[in-house]
């Protein structure tokens, strides 16, 4: 059956085409049938997707991380999603890797985290603290890219290769993106057992063996190293993990207990400066950092004015 062409309208957009005379008022232009299509499609892929999700979220896996990386417990949570901060996850046995985001267990994450959450790979790694050079896929498809990556054909990219290089060499930014990019990750120190968690465990399980807080110089990590330089790095000094191990029942014991200064000491110092600068010292003489403390007078002989009554009682100065 072959209907009489008439000149239409297309029903959603309002374009002019051509139909048969029996399909008059209900026909679409080429493009719009394509657009929904496309729609149709992206839904139904959705579905399958989400489908998937749902069914290994409920699924029970043996997790474990992707080999040849060691991490040292313990980590932090991710807030509102799944997993830990800088720890990819991974099933021990078919090898498929976390999704911080929804919990899914897939062996192409790139992939899935640019079609489902709408990211990049990189903007993945900076909110989930892991390194720049982490491979996003299960150990299987990490293999299959490296081995096609060594047959590819690579002079069809060289055309192309060298017009990006021009490209990077011209641009701004390219100084401060690497420099961002050598930053040490929390995945990084997850890798060491050098996050501010695992430290803190480390001393208080050295703390422990102890009975007491350790001096800097037992202060070992999980690598056998001595780790006081990552504690500055992490929390400022070390007087800071100290008050922390405080709060945990550990004492600090001074390895040369206190000092006491003799009155003599105390008073002498007085009189020298009073020699050297031909007049009485003043507060500000003692923030400056000539004299001892003024709290060590104020504890000793009362007050500040009496100490001083003390040192130049028999002079005129
Ligand atoms: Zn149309
Ligand atoms: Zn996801």
């Amino acid at each position: 059956m072959k209907g009489k062409i008439i000149n239409d309208q297309c029903k959603k957009c309002g374009i002019a085409i051509k139909t048969t005379h029996y399909r008059k008022n209900q026909t679409y232009c080429q493009r719009c049938r394509k657009k929904a299509h496309n729609a149709s499609v992206r839904k139904w892929r959705r579905k399958v997707l989400e489908k998937k999700i749902k069914e290994s979220q409920g699924q029970k896996r043996d997790i474990g991380f992707p080999t040849n990386i060691n991490y040292y417990k313990p980590f932090y949570k991710v807030e509102n999603g799944y997993g830990y901060e800088g720890v990819l996850l991974c099933d021990n046995k078919t090898g498929e890797v976390q999704c911080h985001i929804c919990g899914g267990w897939f062996h192409w994450l790139q992939n899935h985290i640019r079609g489902t959450h709408k990211l990049s790979a990189d903007e993945y790694r900076k909110q989930f603290k892991l390194n720049w050079t982490t491979a996003l896929c299960s150990e299987k498809v990490r293999e299959q890219l490296v081995r096609r990556a060594m047959t590819y054909p690579w002079e069809r990219l060289k055309k192309n290769g060298e017009k990006l290089v021009r490209m990077s060499k011209n641009g701004k930014n390219r100084n401060s993106k690497w420099r961002e990019r050598n930053h040490q990750t929390l995945e990084g120190k997850n890798k060491l057992g050098l996050c501010s968690l695992q430290i803190i465990e480390r001393l208080i399980r050295i703390s422990k063996k102890l009975g007491r807080q350790p001096y800097t110089h037992e202060m070992i990590g999980d690598r056998g190293t001595n780790i006081r330089g990552a504690i500055i790095r992490n929390f400022g000094s070390v007087a800071e993990v100290r008050r922390i191990l405080a709060m945990q029942g550990y004492v600090y014991q001074s390895r040369y207990g206190r000092k006491t200064f003799t009155d003599q000491q105390l008073l002498g110092s007085l009189k020298k400066f009073a020699e050297v600068y031909k007049r009485r010292p003043s507060y500000s003489d003692i923030a400056r950092g000539i004299l001892y403390s003024k709290s060590t007078y104020e504890k000793r002989f009362g007050s500040w004015r009496k100490a001083k009554e003390l040192a130049f009682a028999s002079n005129n100065i």
